[in-house]
């Protein structure tokens, strides 16, 4: 970026934002963002819209694998110089940090964060309209940044400024919170707010691509500004179509029915009174709820589900429309432990920006491969130690399980069989690790920790198991990097993806998993991990047993036994899998693919 070429612009802009501090505003010194956004408006770019964005550790604007998604995207369009900016909400009190008390009960903390610490205030506001009142959307501009130089903005949209109602600084507080108009609020900022944001700071968008249908409002803003532009190739009277759609690409992210907003037409004309007419909404997204995800299917020229099987399961739950498939990837750099991403510079140098060289892994030395891992083993230890005063060995595998605690995923099913468990434990020691947060209203998510948490204490004595509080991207490294083997058991078909097993492959963790997701795509049995049960959808108690066989007969005796005979199946999960299942490839496939078009 050009900085310093313009420093007495950069100082005349600080002096003016002295002069306005406002509460919201209590940063000291700023280079101001129109200042910093300037190299952005160049060329054209793809602005990529997402409700949550895990744009680092320690800003807590995510929730879970959607967000973290998000984040790796930009990361690699930074590392890869592919033109995109990100917007998305600040999110200033953040998703919430998790505590378990005594009775492994899940108490939700507000878990705020301070924009200015990261990010510089953007003067331009945009004003989107809720429920008759002007609502004005601030921003703050954060900058990704790539060891290459490349770089990333992103814009988070801010309400909580002073010229806005009580009633309406709120909504850029909290991540999934509140009810259902506060949900809808929260994506008419994001999306029509975001786009008059967009518009105002002088980006020039090629196209739209919607993560997820929570940003599907910008579709629709989209279509009344064409409304006053184009009339000729309508297919809707008035409204262009087809010139809306050619501007955008959604990507869908669950097959599970709640994951899809839906939104009663009474609350939406209450928000959104004669914003665009109703009929022509109707038509869009549905007679009788306004669904966020058919709305996005309606105005969008490219779609796609996240792995093969999940674009499989989305054409049949939308007939009619053609769903393409870019399976997810993860960020190299970010989710390889920095023992790994050591040895991977010395032997494959550049796999960071070129991950295929990875497919190479099978050319490092055990020992170097193993000490690796087993620093990585330490860590994982020591947080275990400090975080939950559970002390784990060294010399046994650890068997890692994370991931947002919801019923679908299972949580509960290793411990559907105590006895069996605890005679595996006997004959072929290992330890657990766990960890993940519970929506705050998702009952029988909060119910698993709190049966994990009894499964633990009954365990106490066999097998050393410990809950790691308050999951996030640091506990998340510590534990696909040091753990022995990752579980994942997600009822088939509703993982969409999944993005945890392959952050454990890029640091030669092998799965073990149920075949969903990108699991299908990914398991070559006992050469990069093992899969559970059988291709049956529902088979619960089937996949419990097959769990506790393929551990019991398979996975822990490999482990027991000769060590370069593990250390193959590692060098399997990095040379096949972490050479394919990343954000790079991912991202290319878009550019190609669904930008490109
Ligand atoms: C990777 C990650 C997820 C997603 O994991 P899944 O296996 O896809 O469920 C969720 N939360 C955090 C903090 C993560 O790092």
């Amino acid at each position: 970026m050009q900085r310093g070429t313009n420093h007495r612009g950069n100082f005349t802009r600080s002096e003016r934002n002295a002069g306005q501090q406002s509460p919201v505003r209590s940063a000291t010194r700023h280079d101001g963002a129109e200042f910093l956004i300037a190299p952005f408006l160049e060329r054209p770019r793809i602005a990529y819209f997402s409700m949550e964005i895990a744009l680092a550790a320690e800003i807590p604007t995510y929730s879970g694998g959607l967000g973290i998604l998000a984040g790796d995207t930009l990361r690699s369009a930074a590392d890869l110089r592919i033109p995109l900016v990100g917007v998305t909400l600040v999110s200033s009190r953040g998703y919430f940090r998790q505590e378990i008390d005594g009775a492994g009960r899940q108490i939700e903390h507000p878990a705020p964060w301070d924009p200015a610490q990261h990010a510089e205030p953007i003067e331009a506001k945009s004003v989107v309209k809720v429920n008759g009142r002007d609502v004005r959307v601030a921003g703050w501009l954060y900058i990704v940044k790539s060891a290459t130089g490349g770089t990333v903005p992103v814009i988070l949209l801010d309400t909580d400024v002073p010229e806005n109602d009580e009633r309406d600084r709120d909504i850029t507080h909290h991540l999934y919170g509140g009810d259902t108009a506060y949900r809808l609020k929260q994506e008419i900022v994001l999306g029509v707010g975001g786009l008059r944001m967009l518009q105002a700071l002088g980006f020039h968008i090629r196209s739209y691509h919607m993560n997820e249908g929570h940003s599907a409002l910008l579709a629709v803003e989209l279509l009344r500004c064409s409304h006053r532009f184009d009339r000729r190739h309508s297919d809707t009277p008035g409204y262009n179509v087809p010139g809306v759609r050619a501007l955008c690409r959604f990507t869908t992210h669950t097959p599970v029915e709640a994951g899809h907003d839906r939104f009663d037409w009474g609350l939406v004309q209450e928000l959104l009174d004669g914003y665009v007419a109703l009929d022509v909404l109707k038509e869009l997204a549905g007679p009788d709820r306004l669904c966020m995800t058919r709305l996005a299917l309606n105005l969008s020229d490219y779609v796609n589900g996240v792995a093969q099987k999940h674009a499989e399961t989305s054409r049949k739950m939308f007939p009619g429309c053609e769903v393409h498939a870019v399976t997810n990837g993860v960020h190299p750099r970010t989710w390889a432990a920095p023992g790994f991403a050591a040895l991977y510079d010395k032997h494959m140098p550049g796999w960071w920006l070129e991950p295929q060289l990875l497919a190479r892994a099978d050319q490092i030395a055990d020992e170097e491969l193993w000490a690796a891992h087993e620093a990585a083993k330490a860590r994982l230890i020591e947080r275990v130690k400090t975080r939950c005063g559970v002390a784990l060995d060294s010399q046994w595998p650890i068997i890692g399980f994370a991931r947002r605690m919801t019923a679908y995923k299972r949580p509960e099913l290793l411990f559907s069989n105590i006895e069996w468990v605890r005679a595996i434990a006997r004959s072929h020691p290992f330890q657990l690790v766990l960890a993940g947060k519970a929506h705050p209203r998702d009952d029988s998510g909060k119910y698993a920790i709190e049966d994990i948490h009894r499964h633990i204490r009954t365990l106490d004595g066999m097998v050393r198991a410990a809950f790691v509080p308050d999951y996030d991207m640091t506990v998340a490294l510590d534990l696909v990097a040091g753990s022995d083997v990752w579980l994942n058991t997600p009822l088939r078909p509703l993982e969409a993806s999944g993005t945890s097993g392959m952050k454990a492959s890029l640091n030669g963790v092998p799965q073990l998993s149920v075949p969903d997701g990108w699991w299908i795509e990914g398991c070559i049995e006992g050469v990069t991990g093992w899969s559970i049960g059988g291709d049956g959808e529902t088979e619960n108690g089937g996949d419990a047993s097959s769990l506790c066989h393929k551990l019991e007969d398979v996975v822990l005796p490999l482990w027991h036994g000769e060590r370069t005979q593990w250390i193959r199946v590692m060098k399997g999960a990095i040379a096949k899998n972490a050479a394919y299942f990343n954000s790079h490839r991912m991202l290319r496939s878009y550019a190609i693919e669904a930008y490109l078009r």
